[in-house]
């Protein structure tokens, strides 16, 4: 699957563009505050229907303009198809597909599956457990719109348990509301577990061998699921907890507390790992979620890689680079260094400018 061109309105900074791809690398180059990531945020956007950066629609259209457009033309062979994502400020954003209004923002979960690889990514592993959820949370929702579904119920059913919780409090009869809440929140939850497990073995196996391969076998990598309850246990503990967590006022225990645990050669590489092997896992743990994505849908994503290459070493790069070559690549980033321009190929490249995109050729000429 790739994305054969884009066409941009009121988008960001970006007035008007419409910019042509490869299928293959296509560079993003240009100094700091252009729109270079703005760019790769409207085929983001066109994909999980928000942004990665977590802004609103309405941040999303140029300051001063009512609304904005994106459209996007993508090839799933053997066919062409349109999506056209209209954001307005005062209404909620209108999507379609080769013209058909896609009616909830999750149905378009999977249509155009993307990968987005910044520079935080690469903490992924150093960071707080949270980051790796969303992480888990974002590849799950491509693939399994019950996922996505059962998330957001949880997640909203979390947020109104833990307001009763507090009302409890002050007004102890309201205890007897509470067993409806626990029931949807196991509901939920224990699919939530259950397809983290699944997922976590998926990703562990594919991962194995990416990692190996990166560090030139000297290092045996193993991802597990981490949960802060099984699924056998859930709804004991929440009865259990139930007193602690009227005290509190917050839910203690539920898949809103689970990690990934990453071990390399059998050590915990989160809290005794060297800052390379932490990047370098993070680098294998990004690169395993574009196979991964293949594996279950039987096409490849489009990565997004937002200014990742500066911050990796040359032989970090070139792992990177050999990695993607037959993934359809945005890659924005400040400078063409020598690895990008020499690549045979990156196939296109485009200078930006104050939300403009030109194309940049080879002798340094730009149309
Ligand atoms: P860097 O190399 O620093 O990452 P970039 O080229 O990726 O730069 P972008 O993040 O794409 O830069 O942002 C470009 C500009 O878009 C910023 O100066 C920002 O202020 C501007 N911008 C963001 N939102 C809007 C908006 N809604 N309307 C107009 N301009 C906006
Ligand atoms: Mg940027």
């Amino acid at each position: 699957m790739f994305v054969e061109s884009i066409e941009l309105k009121n988008y960001r900074n970006i007035n008007s563009a419409k910019i042509v791809l490869s299928p293959g690398v296509n560079i993003f180059f240009g100094d700091n505050a252009q729109g270079k990531t703005n760019l790769l945020e409207s085929v983001y956007v066109s994909s999980v229907a928000r942004s990665h950066r977590g802004s609103r629609d309405r941040e999303l259209i140029r300051f001063g303009e009512e609304d904005a457009h994106i459209r996007l033309f993508f090839r799933k062979e053997p066919l062409s198809h349109r999506l056209d994502v209209h954001l307005r400020k005062n209404h909620s954003k209108g999507i379609a597909i080769d013209s058909i209004p896609v009616k909830r923002s999750a149905d378009l979960m999977g249509v155009l599956p993307v990968v987005f690889f910044s520079p935080e990514d690469l903490s992924l592993i150093k960071n707080g457990p949270a980051g790796r959820r969303r992480f888990v949370d974002m590849e799950m929702s491509q693939l399994d719109r019950l996922y996505l579904k059962n998330l957001i119920a949880y997640n909203k059913i979390l947020t109104e348990r833990n307001n009763l919780l507090k009302q409890i409090n002050v007004y102890p009869a309201l205890i007897d509301t509470l067993d409806g809440w626990d029931h949807q929140l196991i509901e939920s939850g224990l699919y939530l577990i259950r397809k983290r497990r699944e997922f976590s073995l998926e990703i562990n196996r594919i991962m194995k061998t990416i990692h190996s391969g990166i560090s030139g076998g000297k290092e045996e990598i193993l991802v597990e699921y981490d949960p802060n309850t099984t699924e056998m246990d859930f709804r004991e503990n929440v009865r259990r907890n139930r007193n602690k967590d009227i005290l509190s006022g917050s839910t203690s225990c539920g898949p809103h507390k689970d990690d990934l645990l990453f071990s390399i050669n059998g050590i915990d590489i989160r809290r005794f790992g060297s800052q390379g092997q932490q990047r370098t896992a993070a680098l294998s743990l990004k690169l395993s979620e574009i196979r991964l994505m293949e594996d279950r849908i039987g096409d490849k994503p489009v990565l997004l890689l937002d200014d990742v290459l500066s911050e990796l070493d040359v032989h970090r790069q070139n792992q990177l680079l050999n990695h993607i070559r037959d993934v359809q690549t945005l890659v924005s980033c400040t400078g063409l260094d020598e690895l990008v321009r020499n690549r045979a190929d990156t196939d296109k490249i485009y200078r930006v400018r104050d939300g403009n995109f030109s194309e940049y050729k080879e002798d340094g000429t730009e149309e």
